[in-house]
């Protein structure tokens, strides 16, 4: 991994990362050049990009793909199968794939997490 790229977490679809990298770039008027390979995405800088900013972001980017793992591995701990997140702006969905049970987060400065599938285990 080179200096100042990251990666997408495991777990978390790549393309769900990529586009939530992109949209806090352009948030942040910064530039940065994603890539995928296979079931991971990277994203690096834009190398003319100071890299206090350039650090901030890719915290956040970071941050935010850790949470989202960290809420779909809770619900498979009692029994879901979450699929992949849908992105509405900062609110993500996800539903159990056998249940239907869903899991809603908002990201943001402060998590806001809800959801059966986080409550209840999977019939
Ligand atoms: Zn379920």
């Amino acid at each position: 991994m080179h200096r100042g790229q990251v990666s997408s977490p495991a777990g978390v679809d790549p393309e769900t990362w990529r586009e939530q990298i992109r949209h806090q770039a352009r948030q942040d008027k910064i530039r940065v050049i994603t890539r995928r390979d296979g079931t991971r995405a990277f994203a690096a800088l834009n190398p003319s990009v100071a890299d206090k900013r350039a650090g901030e972001l890719m915290q956040r980017a970071l941050a935010r793909g850790l949470e989202l793992q960290r809420l779909a591995q809770t619900a498979r701990e009692l029994g879901h199968k979450p699929i992949g997140w849908l992105r509405s702006d900062d609110e993500y969905v996800s539903v159990c794939s056998s249940c239907g049970a869903r899991i809603y987060a908002r990201v943001g400065a402060k998590t806001v997490d809800d959801g059966e599938a986080l409550t209840d285990p999977c019939p």
